[in-house]
């Protein structure tokens, strides 16, 4: 199948007429060709969202919410659709993607269609001074919105919910290697009676596609999600040119567990935490530490349950760990198992390509659990972004800490403990944007989300992002 860029409502063949093959991770096939779009395509696409802005910046809150509360509901209605397009193209269980992606999608744009209506300005009375002084919320403009191939639409609609919401126009750039649902959306979009130009989605590789959006001189403002190199560069491109920048990148987070936790809800949420979307969220609890008392039996237990987790083909009821994304990825998360035993560290299982009857050329990899001795080891410090967990233990708090927060990432931790001082001094010292306690990836959308250090600037979610998407201005009017 050959998808196409989604530019001023109408579906179009890239300018210089070149493709760029799509693989299908649960086979290793090609199933079909995606645009190799140029920055002539980006400036197609910029004119678009440029031309629509005027009138859809000054549509009311109401017409705005009705109509992402209607994308909401289409892609509620084409979820079966959805949901398998997204499993062919990443490789996830279509029971994941059912589960978790396409109603999180669809969550997103109800949120969005919602919260813009509350999304007021602050009045602020200068007694004494004989003045008020208020704040508008403009739209930004043109933004850019460019998303990874682990939660394709999830994180795609994360973005554009809240930058449409905000009066904003996009052109937006999904993952090259996970297309198909960003393609979709546009016609979702669309049939909600999206105005024309308001979402362009324009597809290709992120050195040119991606780059044409980060370097284009009027598009104010991106809101990136992908690795922390990438998003290095991309502030290095942007930064000078004053476009404002929302930058969500990688983890390795910590995962802490304390012998007075409940073991076992802990235990089935741990095997949760590390091998979800075959270890490809950039939430996964990657290196987990275990109190010292209870570490032989959580070994053990571990071990046991990660061997019962059923690899399989994307489409089977049920497979628990599907495909891995890509060639690439699967030889660059191999290649990290290699590094560990290279540095002394003990494959506790896993660590081997899973050939699926069927699907012999399928990129499957065993859930691996590695002992690690030595935090500042490569495997510990090193984001894999796979199903490759390492395991250490501890003694003490303070060396509990310490091994989380020695690290140059700071997404996420997760806390394992029913004692209410422990609780409250590591959700303070962690150096970490989220802590969950007692639980992994629940999400409130009001919340605000993203990373500390190398995993990003800004946040996501809830009002942060009708922040993020609008220019504020602090208007003065003296009286006498
Ligand atoms: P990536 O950085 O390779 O690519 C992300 C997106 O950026 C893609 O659309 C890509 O085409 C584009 N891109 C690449 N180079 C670009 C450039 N020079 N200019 C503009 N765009 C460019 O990341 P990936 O491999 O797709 O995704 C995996 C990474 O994403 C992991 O590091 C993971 O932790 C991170 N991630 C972070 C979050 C978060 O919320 N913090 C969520 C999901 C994934």
């Amino acid at each position: 199948m050959k998808i196409q860029n989604y530019i001023k409502g109408e579906f179009v063949n890239p300018i210089a007429a070149t493709w760029l093959d799509n693989y299908n991770p649960s086979n290793g096939e090609i199933y079909g060709q995606i645009p190799n779009s140029q920055q002539a395509d980006v400036e197609l696409a910029y004119q678009a969202a440029q031309s629509a802005f005027p009138s859809w910046s000054n549509t009311s809150l109401a017409t705005r919410s009705k109509i992402l509360a209607k994308i909401a509901a289409l892609i509620k209605d084409k979820i079966q659709l959805l949901a398998e397009a997204e499993s062919k193209d990443n490789g996830k269980p279509v029971s994941l993607a059912k589960e978790v992606d396409i109603p999180r999608a669809a969550a997103n744009f109800q949120f969005f269609a919602n919260a813009i209506t509350q999304f007021g300005s602050e009045a602020h009375e200068s007694v004494g001074l004989n003045a008020v002084n208020f704040t508008l919320r403009h739209p930004i403009g043109v933004v850019g919105c460019i998303s990874p191939w682990n939660l394709p639409l999830y994180l795609f609609s994360w973005k554009i919910a809240p930058a449409i919401a905000a009066g904003n126009c996009i052109v937006a750039k999904p993952s090259e290697v996970t297309p198909m649902t960003a393609y979709l959306l546009g016609e979702i979009c669309t049939e909600a009676g999206l105005p024309k130009g308001v979402l362009n989605i324009v597809h290709g590789l992120g050195s040119t596609t991606g780059q044409a959006i980060v370097s284009h001189p009027n598009i104010k403002a991106i809101s990136f999600t992908g690795g922390t190199e990438t998003g290095a560069h991309i502030a290095s491109v942007a930064a000078p040119m004053f476009k404002k920048l929302s930058l969500e990148l990688g983890g390795k987070n910590p995962n802490l567990i304390f012998a007075d936790c409940d073991y076992e809800t802990m235990l089935a949420t741990t095997v949760r935490s590390s091998f979800a979307n075959q270890g490809q969220i950039c939430l996964c609890g990657s290196r987990i530490f275990v109190e010292e008392t209870i570490y032989e039996k959580f070994k053990k237990d571990f071990v046991q349950k990660v061997r019962q987790l059923q690899v399989g083909h994307p489409s089977d009821a049920a497979t628990q760990v599907g495909a891995l994304v890509s060639k690439a990825h699967l030889e660059k998360v191999k290649s990290y198992i290699t590094i560990a035993e290279e540095e002394g560290a003990k494959v506790l299982y896993g660590g081997l390509e899973v050939t699926v009857p069927g699907y012999e050329n399928g990129y499957y990899l065993q859930p691996t659990v590695i002992e690690v001795q030595d935090n500042l080891c490569r495997i510990n410090q090193e984001e894999v972004f796979g199903p490759v967990v390492t395991i250490m233990p501890f003694k003490t708090d303070a060396e509990a800490l310490a091994l989380a927060n020695e690290v140059k990432y700071g997404l996420s931790a997760t806390v394992w403990t029913n004692n209410l001082n422990r609780t409250m001094q590591f959700s303070k010292q962690l150096q970490t944007g989220i802590v969950w306690v007692n639980t992994w990836m629940l999400r409130d959308l009001r919340t605000p989300f993203g990373g500390q250090k190398a995993s990003g600037v800004g946040r996501e979610g809830g009002f942060e992002a009708l922040r993020f998407f609008t220019e504020p201005k602090n208007i003065c009017i003296k009286y006498e």
